[in-house]
Protein backbone atom coordinates (compact mmCIF):
# COMPACT_ATOMS: atom_id res chain seq x y z
CA UNK A 1 0.00 0.00 0.00
CA UNK A 2 1.26 3.22 -1.26
CA UNK A 3 0.47 6.05 0.99
CA UNK A 4 1.67 10.05 0.83
CA UNK A 5 1.41 12.93 2.67
CA UNK A 6 -1.26 15.69 1.50
CA UNK A 7 1.06 18.21 0.19
CA UNK A 8 -0.06 21.77 -1.29
CA UNK A 9 -0.96 22.19 -4.74
CA UNK A 10 1.44 24.18 -6.61
CA UNK A 11 1.64 24.46 -10.01
CA UNK A 12 4.27 26.50 -11.98
CA UNK A 13 4.44 28.09 -14.86
CA UNK A 14 8.15 27.97 -16.48
CA UNK A 15 8.96 31.11 -18.56
CA UNK A 16 5.75 30.75 -21.09
CA UNK A 17 6.10 32.74 -24.13
CA UNK A 18 2.82 34.64 -25.27
CA UNK A 19 1.32 34.54 -28.39
CA UNK A 20 -2.08 35.99 -29.18
CA UNK A 21 -2.89 32.44 -30.95
CA UNK A 22 -1.72 29.88 -28.30
CA UNK A 23 -2.21 30.85 -25.04
CA UNK A 24 -0.80 28.02 -22.38
CA UNK A 25 -3.51 27.52 -20.14
CA UNK A 26 -2.84 25.70 -16.74
CA UNK A 27 -4.73 22.21 -16.78
CA UNK A 28 -6.29 22.39 -13.45
CA UNK A 29 -4.89 19.89 -10.57
CA UNK A 30 -7.29 18.73 -7.78
CA UNK A 31 -5.76 18.74 -4.26
CA UNK A 32 -6.94 15.10 -4.18
CA UNK A 33 -4.23 14.50 -6.47
CA UNK A 34 -1.24 15.62 -4.36
CA UNK A 35 -2.80 14.06 -1.22
CA UNK A 36 -2.29 10.43 -0.62
CA UNK A 37 -3.75 7.74 -2.33
CA UNK A 38 -3.67 3.93 -1.94
CA UNK A 39 -4.56 0.97 -4.30
CA UNK A 40 -6.54 0.45 -6.97
CA UNK A 41 -10.38 -0.95 -6.64
CA UNK A 42 -12.02 -3.26 -8.92
CA UNK A 43 -15.70 -2.56 -9.68
CA UNK A 44 -16.68 -1.35 -13.10
CA UNK A 45 -18.39 1.76 -14.33
CA UNK A 46 -17.82 4.72 -12.99
CA UNK A 47 -15.87 7.63 -13.65
CA UNK A 48 -16.45 11.37 -12.91
CA UNK A 49 -17.55 11.91 -8.87
CA UNK A 50 -16.30 11.26 -5.89
CA UNK A 51 -19.49 9.68 -3.81
CA UNK A 52 -17.56 9.38 -0.85
CA UNK A 53 -16.58 13.15 -0.74
CA UNK A 54 -19.65 14.75 -1.81
CA UNK A 55 -21.92 17.19 0.74
CA UNK A 56 -25.08 16.14 1.61
CA UNK A 57 -28.05 17.06 -0.64
CA UNK A 58 -29.33 20.25 0.73
CA UNK A 59 -26.49 21.56 1.96
CA UNK A 60 -25.61 25.49 2.35
CA UNK A 61 -21.92 25.79 1.86
CA UNK A 62 -20.07 28.83 2.92
CA UNK A 63 -17.77 30.06 0.73
CA UNK A 64 -15.44 33.30 1.39
CA UNK A 65 -12.75 34.84 -0.92
CA UNK A 66 -8.90 34.70 0.79
CA UNK A 67 -7.26 38.49 0.90
CA UNK A 68 -7.07 39.36 -2.67
CA UNK A 69 -8.94 40.33 -5.93
CA UNK A 70 -10.93 43.02 -6.80
CA UNK A 71 -14.81 43.25 -6.56
CA UNK A 72 -15.23 42.83 -10.68
CA UNK A 73 -13.68 39.76 -10.50
CA UNK A 74 -14.97 38.15 -7.23
CA UNK A 75 -18.64 39.14 -8.68
CA UNK A 76 -18.10 37.08 -12.11
CA UNK A 77 -16.15 34.03 -9.79
CA UNK A 78 -19.66 34.15 -8.09
CA UNK A 79 -22.09 34.50 -10.47
CA UNK A 80 -20.16 31.43 -12.31
CA UNK A 81 -19.81 29.56 -9.64
CA UNK A 82 -23.80 29.81 -8.75
CA UNK A 83 -24.55 28.24 -11.77
CA UNK A 84 -24.39 25.08 -10.04
CA UNK A 85 -26.86 25.46 -7.73
CA UNK A 86 -29.87 25.60 -10.32
CA UNK A 87 -29.30 21.82 -11.00
CA UNK A 88 -28.27 20.41 -7.75
CA UNK A 89 -29.78 20.53 -4.70
CA UNK A 90 -26.81 22.28 -3.00
CA UNK A 91 -26.53 26.01 -1.55
CA UNK A 92 -23.04 28.32 -2.78
CA UNK A 93 -23.23 31.21 0.27
CA UNK A 94 -20.71 33.71 -0.24
CA UNK A 95 -19.94 35.34 3.27
CA UNK A 96 -17.87 38.34 4.14
CA UNK A 97 -14.00 37.63 4.35
CA UNK A 98 -13.73 37.97 7.91
CA UNK A 99 -15.98 34.76 8.23
CA UNK A 100 -13.76 32.17 10.65
CA UNK A 101 -15.27 28.68 9.60
CA UNK A 102 -16.00 28.24 6.18
CA UNK A 103 -16.21 25.15 3.90
CA UNK A 104 -15.05 26.51 1.00
CA UNK A 105 -12.46 29.14 0.06
CA UNK A 106 -10.98 31.04 -2.78
CA UNK A 107 -7.98 32.72 -3.32
CA UNK A 108 -7.67 34.86 -6.63
CA UNK A 109 -3.84 35.12 -6.99
CA UNK A 110 -1.23 35.01 -9.77
CA UNK A 111 0.98 32.29 -10.14
CA UNK A 112 -0.87 29.56 -8.46
CA UNK A 113 -2.77 27.79 -11.34
CA UNK A 114 -6.47 26.57 -10.97
CA UNK A 115 -6.90 24.02 -8.72
CA UNK A 116 -9.40 22.45 -5.99
CA UNK A 117 -10.24 20.39 -3.09
CA UNK A 118 -12.19 18.00 -4.35
CA UNK A 119 -15.59 18.25 -2.22
CA UNK A 120 -15.47 17.50 1.17
CA UNK A 121 -11.33 17.20 1.08
CA UNK A 122 -11.39 20.49 1.67
CA UNK A 123 -12.24 20.00 5.04
CA UNK A 124 -8.61 18.71 5.07
CA UNK A 125 -7.50 22.18 5.05
CA UNK A 126 -7.16 24.69 8.10
CA UNK A 127 -9.29 27.68 7.95
CA UNK A 128 -6.66 29.92 7.10
CA UNK A 129 -5.75 28.21 3.73
CA UNK A 130 -7.39 28.57 0.64
CA UNK A 131 -9.17 24.95 -0.96
CA UNK A 132 -9.47 26.70 -4.40
CA UNK A 133 -6.50 28.87 -6.25
CA UNK A 134 -7.62 30.80 -9.16
CA UNK A 135 -4.52 32.00 -11.37
CA UNK A 136 -5.83 35.84 -12.43
CA UNK A 137 -3.43 35.79 -15.04
CA UNK A 138 -4.81 33.50 -17.25
CA UNK A 139 -8.06 35.01 -16.56
CA UNK A 140 -6.63 38.07 -18.85
CA UNK A 141 -8.06 39.72 -22.02
CA UNK A 142 -4.55 38.34 -23.43
CA UNK A 143 -5.62 40.08 -27.04
CA UNK A 144 -6.27 43.34 -25.46
CA UNK A 145 -3.02 43.06 -23.58
CA UNK A 146 -0.69 42.37 -26.00
CA UNK A 147 -2.13 44.67 -28.61
CA UNK A 148 -1.19 47.83 -25.87
CA UNK A 149 2.33 46.15 -25.84
CA UNK A 150 2.37 46.05 -30.01
CA UNK A 151 1.02 49.58 -29.83
CA UNK A 152 4.02 50.69 -27.81
CA UNK A 153 6.36 49.05 -29.89
CA UNK A 154 7.39 46.18 -27.91
CA UNK A 155 8.27 43.19 -29.84
CA UNK A 156 7.48 40.18 -29.51
CA UNK A 157 8.33 37.07 -27.68
CA UNK A 158 6.23 38.81 -24.76
CA UNK A 159 6.18 36.80 -21.85
CA UNK A 160 4.11 36.50 -18.78
CA UNK A 161 6.03 38.79 -16.84
CA UNK A 162 4.86 41.68 -19.65
CA UNK A 163 1.52 40.48 -19.10
CA UNK A 164 1.36 41.01 -15.50
CA UNK A 165 2.86 44.06 -15.43
CA UNK A 166 0.31 45.40 -18.11
CA UNK A 167 -2.46 43.88 -15.76
CA UNK A 168 -0.95 46.00 -13.27
CA UNK A 169 -1.07 49.59 -14.72
CA UNK A 170 -4.38 49.00 -16.58
CA UNK A 171 -6.34 46.01 -14.62
CA UNK A 172 -10.02 44.40 -14.84
CA UNK A 173 -9.97 43.72 -18.88
CA UNK A 174 -10.62 40.25 -18.61
CA UNK A 175 -11.84 37.24 -21.08
CA UNK A 176 -15.27 35.95 -19.74
CA UNK A 177 -15.27 32.65 -21.81
CA UNK A 178 -11.93 31.96 -19.77
CA UNK A 179 -13.30 32.74 -16.57
CA UNK A 180 -16.69 30.78 -16.66
CA UNK A 181 -14.66 28.11 -18.26
CA UNK A 182 -12.20 27.65 -15.35
CA UNK A 183 -14.82 28.68 -12.78
CA UNK A 184 -17.50 26.29 -13.23
CA UNK A 185 -14.72 23.52 -14.00
CA UNK A 186 -13.15 24.54 -10.35
CA UNK A 187 -16.29 24.57 -8.41
CA UNK A 188 -17.52 21.30 -10.10
CA UNK A 189 -14.55 19.76 -8.00
CA UNK A 190 -15.29 21.62 -5.21
CA UNK A 191 -18.98 19.59 -5.39
CA UNK A 192 -17.23 16.30 -5.77
CA UNK A 193 -16.91 16.14 -9.84
CA UNK A 194 -13.77 14.84 -11.45
CA UNK A 195 -12.39 15.11 -14.49
CA UNK A 196 -14.46 13.53 -17.22
CA UNK A 197 -11.27 12.26 -19.41
CA UNK A 198 -10.62 9.47 -16.44
CA UNK A 199 -14.48 8.25 -17.76
CA UNK A 200 -13.38 4.68 -17.90
CA UNK A 201 -12.51 3.70 -21.25
CA UNK A 202 -13.23 7.28 -22.99
CA UNK A 203 -9.92 8.39 -23.94
CA UNK A 204 -7.05 5.92 -25.30
CA UNK A 205 -4.00 7.87 -24.03
CA UNK A 206 -0.77 7.18 -25.98
CA UNK A 207 1.71 6.83 -22.70
CA UNK A 208 4.70 8.29 -24.58
CA UNK A 209 7.50 10.55 -23.53
CA UNK A 210 6.22 13.27 -25.45
CA UNK A 211 2.69 13.63 -23.20
CA UNK A 212 4.86 13.24 -20.32
CA UNK A 213 7.13 15.83 -21.31
CA UNK A 214 4.15 17.79 -22.46
CA UNK A 215 2.86 18.03 -19.23
CA UNK A 216 5.97 18.87 -17.51
CA UNK A 217 6.52 21.75 -19.50
CA UNK A 218 3.02 23.30 -19.80
CA UNK A 219 2.32 22.43 -15.77
CA UNK A 220 5.58 21.36 -14.43
CA UNK A 221 3.96 17.99 -13.46
CA UNK A 222 6.33 14.83 -12.96
CA UNK A 223 5.50 11.44 -14.10
CA UNK A 224 3.79 9.79 -11.05
CA UNK A 225 1.49 13.65 -11.42
CA UNK A 226 0.55 13.00 -15.36
CA UNK A 227 -0.48 9.56 -14.14
CA UNK A 228 -2.57 10.55 -11.49
CA UNK A 229 -4.08 13.86 -13.22
CA UNK A 230 -4.22 12.43 -16.53
CA UNK A 231 -4.40 8.52 -16.61
CA UNK A 232 -5.24 6.89 -13.86
CA UNK A 233 -8.24 7.99 -11.68
CA UNK A 234 -10.87 6.07 -13.63
CA UNK A 235 -10.88 2.94 -11.92
CA UNK A 236 -11.66 4.49 -8.86
CA UNK A 237 -15.14 6.50 -8.48
CA UNK A 238 -18.33 6.40 -9.29
CA UNK A 239 -20.44 7.59 -12.62
CA UNK A 240 -23.63 7.62 -10.79
CA UNK A 241 -25.60 5.88 -14.08
CA UNK A 242 -23.93 8.23 -16.35
CA UNK A 243 -22.46 8.19 -19.66
CA UNK A 244 -18.74 9.67 -21.10
CA UNK A 245 -20.05 13.39 -21.78
CA UNK A 246 -17.42 15.03 -24.23
CA UNK A 247 -19.08 18.36 -23.59
CA UNK A 248 -18.81 18.31 -20.05
CA UNK A 249 -17.12 21.27 -18.21
CA UNK A 250 -15.07 18.75 -16.51
CA UNK A 251 -13.50 17.75 -19.11
CA UNK A 252 -9.59 18.65 -20.37
CA UNK A 253 -8.60 19.86 -23.75
CA UNK A 254 -7.02 16.81 -25.70
CA UNK A 255 -4.36 17.25 -28.37
CA UNK A 256 -4.74 14.39 -31.49
CA UNK A 257 -1.08 13.55 -30.56
CA UNK A 258 -1.81 12.74 -27.26
CA UNK A 259 -4.13 9.54 -28.33
CA UNK A 260 -3.68 6.34 -29.42
CA UNK A 261 -6.60 6.78 -32.37
CA UNK A 262 -5.87 10.89 -33.13
CA UNK A 263 -9.47 11.44 -31.17
CA UNK A 264 -8.99 15.09 -29.77
CA UNK A 265 -11.50 17.46 -27.78
CA UNK A 266 -11.89 21.65 -27.51
CA UNK A 267 -12.48 22.14 -23.47
CA UNK A 268 -16.24 23.28 -23.31
CA UNK A 269 -16.99 26.93 -21.74
CA UNK A 270 -20.65 26.52 -19.82
CA UNK A 271 -22.60 23.03 -18.08
CA UNK A 272 -23.40 20.54 -20.30
CA UNK A 273 -26.84 18.46 -20.03
CA UNK A 274 -24.09 15.49 -18.65
CA UNK A 275 -23.22 18.15 -16.29
CA UNK A 276 -26.62 19.41 -15.29
CA UNK A 277 -28.14 15.72 -14.68
CA UNK A 278 -24.64 14.04 -13.08
CA UNK A 279 -24.91 17.22 -9.93
CA UNK A 280 -28.60 16.73 -9.85
CA UNK A 281 -28.16 13.27 -9.15
CA UNK A 282 -25.65 13.79 -6.80
CA UNK A 283 -27.70 16.32 -4.76
CA UNK A 284 -31.22 15.18 -5.58
CA UNK A 285 -34.46 17.40 -4.37
CA UNK A 286 -35.65 14.40 -3.14
CA UNK A 287 -33.04 12.37 -1.06
CA UNK A 288 -34.59 8.42 -1.58
CA UNK A 289 -34.01 9.69 -5.28
CA UNK A 290 -30.38 9.34 -5.18
CA UNK A 291 -28.68 7.12 -7.58
CA UNK A 292 -25.72 5.75 -5.46
CA UNK A 293 -25.22 6.37 -1.78
CA UNK A 294 -22.42 5.36 -0.33
CA UNK A 295 -21.35 5.26 3.10
CA UNK A 296 -20.03 8.66 4.62
CA UNK A 297 -18.08 9.74 7.49
CA UNK A 298 -18.16 13.99 7.93
CA UNK A 299 -15.54 15.03 10.26
CA UNK A 300 -16.31 18.23 11.51
CA UNK A 301 -14.98 21.07 13.78
CA UNK A 302 -11.48 19.26 14.29
CA UNK A 303 -10.30 21.39 17.16
CA UNK A 304 -7.16 19.62 18.18
CA UNK A 305 -4.44 16.79 17.76
CA UNK A 306 -2.99 16.65 21.42
CA UNK A 307 0.21 14.55 21.49
CA UNK A 308 1.89 13.94 25.35
CA UNK A 309 4.83 12.01 26.05
CA UNK A 310 3.71 10.04 28.98
CA UNK A 311 6.98 8.53 30.17
CA UNK A 312 5.27 6.78 33.35
CA UNK A 313 2.93 4.56 30.36
CA UNK A 314 6.11 4.76 27.93
CA UNK A 315 4.46 5.98 24.96
CA UNK A 316 2.35 8.60 23.26
CA UNK A 317 -0.83 9.39 23.89
CA UNK A 318 -2.60 10.98 20.82
CA UNK A 319 -6.47 12.72 21.84
CA UNK A 320 -7.99 14.16 18.65
CA UNK A 321 -10.55 16.39 19.10
CA UNK A 322 -13.69 16.79 16.94
CA UNK A 323 -17.72 15.88 15.69
CA UNK A 324 -18.45 12.94 13.32
CA UNK A 325 -21.35 11.78 11.44
CA UNK A 326 -21.87 8.61 9.77
CA UNK A 327 -24.72 8.71 7.04
CA UNK A 328 -27.27 5.79 6.34
CA UNK A 329 -25.04 3.51 4.59
CA UNK A 330 -22.67 1.30 7.36
CA UNK A 331 -18.93 1.62 6.56
CA UNK A 332 -16.14 0.36 8.39
CA UNK A 333 -14.35 3.19 9.85
CA UNK A 334 -10.59 3.20 10.99
CA UNK A 335 -8.74 6.43 13.25
CA UNK A 336 -4.85 6.01 12.36
CA UNK A 337 -2.58 8.00 13.92
CA UNK A 338 0.69 7.85 11.40
CA UNK A 339 4.46 8.87 12.54
CA UNK A 340 6.57 10.93 10.04
CA UNK A 341 9.74 12.72 10.48
CA UNK A 342 9.67 16.38 10.48
CA UNK A 343 10.23 16.42 6.58
CA UNK A 344 6.94 14.79 5.97
CA UNK A 345 8.37 11.42 5.51
CA UNK A 346 6.35 8.23 7.12
CA UNK A 347 8.73 7.07 9.65
CA UNK A 348 8.59 2.69 8.06
CA UNK A 349 8.49 -0.57 10.17
CA UNK A 350 8.46 -3.77 9.87
CA UNK A 351 7.13 -4.72 13.25
CA UNK A 352 4.22 -7.09 13.70
CA UNK A 353 2.30 -4.41 15.63
CA UNK A 354 1.98 -0.91 15.55
CA UNK A 355 2.21 -0.97 11.44
CA UNK A 356 -0.09 0.75 9.27
CA UNK A 357 0.91 -0.08 5.32
CA UNK A 358 4.59 -0.31 6.62
CA UNK A 359 4.53 2.94 8.88
CA UNK A 360 4.81 2.98 12.11
CA UNK A 361 1.47 3.84 13.33
CA UNK A 362 -1.32 3.20 15.77
CA UNK A 363 -4.96 2.57 15.47
CA UNK A 364 -8.21 1.81 16.02
CA UNK A 365 -11.06 0.40 14.18
CA UNK A 366 -14.24 1.80 15.59
CA UNK A 367 -17.76 0.31 15.34
CA UNK A 368 -20.04 3.38 14.25
CA UNK A 369 -23.76 2.88 13.40
CA UNK A 370 -25.12 4.60 10.42
CA UNK A 371 -26.73 8.02 10.66
CA UNK A 372 -25.09 8.44 13.92
CA UNK A 373 -23.08 11.63 15.65
CA UNK A 374 -20.74 11.13 18.18
CA UNK A 375 -18.31 14.05 19.42
CA UNK A 376 -14.37 12.72 20.44
CA UNK A 377 -12.46 14.69 23.60
CA UNK A 378 -15.01 17.39 23.69
CA UNK A 379 -15.36 17.52 27.21
CA UNK A 380 -15.46 14.48 28.35
CA UNK A 381 -12.29 12.46 27.29
CA UNK A 382 -13.54 9.37 24.79
CA UNK A 383 -10.82 8.48 22.48
CA UNK A 384 -7.42 8.01 22.64
CA UNK A 385 -4.70 6.17 20.59
CA UNK A 386 -1.49 4.78 22.23
CA UNK A 387 1.59 4.42 20.71
CA UNK A 388 4.46 2.96 22.93
CA UNK A 389 7.92 4.22 22.62
CA UNK A 390 9.53 0.74 22.02
CA UNK A 391 7.75 0.39 18.62
CA UNK A 392 9.00 3.71 17.32
CA UNK A 393 12.28 3.33 15.28
CA UNK A 394 15.34 4.86 16.47
CA UNK A 395 14.18 8.56 16.33
CA UNK A 396 17.02 10.10 19.01
CA UNK A 397 17.63 13.28 18.69
CA UNK A 398 14.96 14.30 15.95
CA UNK A 399 11.36 15.72 15.45
CA UNK A 400 8.51 14.02 14.48
CA UNK A 401 5.39 14.88 13.14
CA UNK A 402 1.83 12.71 14.10
CA UNK A 403 -0.62 12.30 11.14
CA UNK A 404 -3.63 11.45 12.10
CA UNK A 405 -6.28 9.99 9.14
CA UNK A 406 -9.93 8.97 9.46
CA UNK A 407 -10.34 6.66 6.74
CA UNK A 408 -13.39 4.42 5.14
CA UNK A 409 -13.87 0.88 3.97
CA UNK A 410 -16.87 0.09 1.63
CA UNK A 411 -16.88 -2.99 2.34
CA UNK A 412 -20.09 -3.68 -0.06
CA UNK A 413 -18.53 -1.96 -2.85
CA UNK A 414 -15.33 -3.11 -2.80
CA UNK A 415 -13.78 0.27 -2.23
CA UNK A 416 -11.35 0.60 0.38
CA UNK A 417 -9.02 3.24 1.82
CA UNK A 418 -11.51 6.23 1.72
CA UNK A 419 -9.55 8.97 3.27
CA UNK A 420 -12.06 10.91 4.89
CA UNK A 421 -10.05 13.36 7.33
CA UNK A 422 -6.44 13.96 7.43
CA UNK A 423 -4.60 16.63 9.91
CA UNK A 424 -1.07 16.61 11.02
CA UNK A 425 0.84 18.22 14.40
CA UNK A 426 3.71 20.28 13.87
CA UNK A 427 6.84 18.87 14.95
CA UNK A 428 7.31 17.67 18.35
CA UNK A 429 10.13 16.45 20.22
CA UNK A 430 10.83 13.15 21.86
CA UNK A 431 11.59 12.11 25.66
CA UNK A 432 15.54 10.18 25.75
ZN1 LIG B 1 -9.88 20.09 -12.89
Amino acid sequence: MKRYLLFAAVLTLVSIQLSAQSIPKPSCTTILSDAMFSGRDTVSGRGVADNYHTWEPGDELLVKFMPGGSTILRDRVIMYAKEWEKYGNIKLKFVADTTKQTDIRVRLGKGAGHNSAVGTEAKFRSQNMQTMNFDTLFFADIDYYLLKLKKRGVNPPYNINQLATEMNTDPNHWNDREMRRVVTHEFGHSLGLLHEQSFPGAVKWKKTDSVYNYYKETQGWDRARVDFNVFDVADQFFTNGTTYDPKSIMHYSIEPWQTLDGYSLKSSTELSLGDKSLIAALYPKNTAAATMVVPKVMVSNFTKLNVVSDTIRKGLVITPSFDLKTNPKLGEVYFVARLATEDGKYIKTDALYYNWGGTTATYKKMNLLPNSKVSYNKGKKNLELFMPFEYIPDTYGKKIIVVFAVYLDDVANNQMDKLMYFSTTTALSLPR
